[in-house]
């Protein structure tokens, strides 16, 4: 039976390389972490399959990706420099620090004190120095979400390509938060990727298009490998919106901890493009925006049947990698009893996972079989899956014990027969089953595994 305990996945990332503390050989950094060998595939393919999902298959959106460090204009305007914090109280006993919400009838959860200092709010974007000189006088932040380039690029793809509202602009990349209490593995950190699209769309079309993105993002999870069950739709009260935000609804996935934010869709209306603006009065800005006297450009569109210039609302599904990593990985864990010994198994979706079929030569020594399997492997990689790689162990129940708990769907194994007639053995992950096929068959096999 499935059994996805926090420590179970913790301990699979670590021995097969899928996630590492960072900077462990100094004592660890909280909130950091880095991806190791099978980690950096499977992360990569999720991006790939979001980018695939969000910008190729679609006629009404293009992509950017656009500078981490980021002017203090742009998050000044943005609203971010003045509420981009969280309440953070200390305790005075025992030193430790929490998000307001984190505390109970004021109690400090550590030692149990109620000597802790009134909350005050604290910004989580870092800053950092630009040019060579630091006084102070010339700064960026680290950019605390993606968004906020794709609405100050937004003349500029709009300009550079045919595109005409109703169309978006995605991005994934790095963000960076300061979090106060990083923790749950991987869940909160403070430095992570976000996939993000900006959809802009007509302002009395908002709602509509906020219903098509959180079914359509409701999909595309599901389609990753994601139990229904486990996806839980959660519309955010009035009171506790974004301050550019007319609706939010978070995808809440049921996380080893509990049931948590995996996504979240926001109506960000005209507020983005509206406060980023140049002669905002010449536009009848639905939300409530900062008076801006810096900005160069206008970020509006003409209407082409009335001729009005307008500022376009835009709706915002925003997902993290970092969660839907723990995600798949989450949903695909299990462990099962196999002739008396635990098998831990990665059932993946092939195009997640890291790698796509590993070829086994029968005996490590023998330069025949070592020699078919690599050309046997370099074969399956001009196929454009992704990574096939060449196992050669010597030991066939090892990499068969490998490649199970990093959710290779195929394994391949060559041996003596092969050198006579070409056939080889092919292993199902998730069935065990074994067939021979031939050079032919085996090729259609494979493919059938990412159709
Ligand atoms: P939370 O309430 O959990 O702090 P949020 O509402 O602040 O999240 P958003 O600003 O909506 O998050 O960011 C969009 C997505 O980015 C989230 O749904 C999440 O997947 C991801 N994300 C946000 N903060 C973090 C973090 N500290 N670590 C990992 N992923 C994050």
């Amino acid at each position: 039976m499935a059994s996805n305990s926090m420590e179970d996945l913790v301990a699979l990332c670590k021995r097969r390389g899928f996630i590492f503390q960072s900077d462990e050989i100094y004592g660890g950094q909280k909130g950091l972490y880095s991806f190791g060998p099978m980690g950096v595939e499977l992360k990569n393919n999720l991006k790939q399959a979001w980018w695939k999902a969000m910008v190729w298959q679609r006629d009404d959106v293009e992509g950017l990706d656009a500078s981490l460090l980021t002017s203090p204009n742009v998050l000044k305007y943005s609203g971010h420099e003045d509420t981009f914090t969280d309440p953070l109280s200390d305790c005075k006993d025992c030193k430790s620090r929490w998000r307001e919400d984190q505390l109970t009838d004021g109690i400090c959860p550590n030692c149990g004190s109620k000597n802790l200092t009134e909350a005050r709010p604290f910004n989580l974007m870092f800053k950092t120095s630009i040019g060579p000189v630091d006084d102070g006088s010339s700064y960026a932040y680290l950019r605390p979400e993606t968004a906020q380039q794709i609405f100050t690029n937004f003349k500029n793809v709009l300009d550079s390509t045919n595109r005409a509202v109703p169309f978006g602009i995605a991005q994934m990349g790095k963000s960076f938060r300061n979090e106060i209490t990083p923790g749950k593995f991987i869940f909160r950190v403070r430095e992570f990727e976000q996939m993000e699209l900006e959809f802009f769309c007509k302002p009395d079309t908002d709602e509509e298009w906020f219903k098509y993105w959180v079914q359509s993002r409701i999909d595309w999870w599901l389609e990753q490998g994601i139990k229904k069950e486990n996806i839980e739709v959660f519309e955010a009260p009035e009171d506790d919106l974004s301050h550019y935000s007319k609706a939010t609804t978070d995808l809440l996935y049921k996380f080893p901890h509990g049931f948590e934010e995996l996504e979240g869709i926001a109506n960000r209306q005209d507020f983005d493009l509206g406060s980023h603006s140049k002669n905002q009065s010449e536009f009848n800005i639905k939300a409530k925006v900062m008076e801006n006297k810096d900005s160069t450009t206008k970020l509006a569109v003409q209407d082409l049947d009335t001729k009005e210039w307008y500022i376009p609302f835009c709706i915002e599904p925003s997902a993290g990698v970092e969660r839907g990593v723990f995600a798949l990985l989450n949903e695909a864990y299990n462990e099962e009893e196999v002739e008396g010994k635990t098998r831990v198994v990665l059932s993946l979706k092939p195009h997640l996972s890291p790698i796509k079929a590993a070829v086994i030569p029968l005996k490590r020594n023998n330069e025949d079989l070592v020699n078919h399997a690599k050309d046997l492997k370099n074969k399956l990689q001009m196929l454009g899956m992704g990574r096939v790689i060449l196992e050669n162990s010597g030991n066939i129940g090892k990499s068969y014990r490998r490649h199970d708990e990093v959710g290779t769907p195929i394994c391949i194994t060559v041996d003596f027969e092969t050198l006579e007639n070409q056939t080889v053995t092919v292993r199902d992950r998730d069935t065990m089953e074994q067939k021979r096929l031939g050079p032919e068959e085996l090729i259609n096999y494979y493919g059938q595994y990412f159709e």
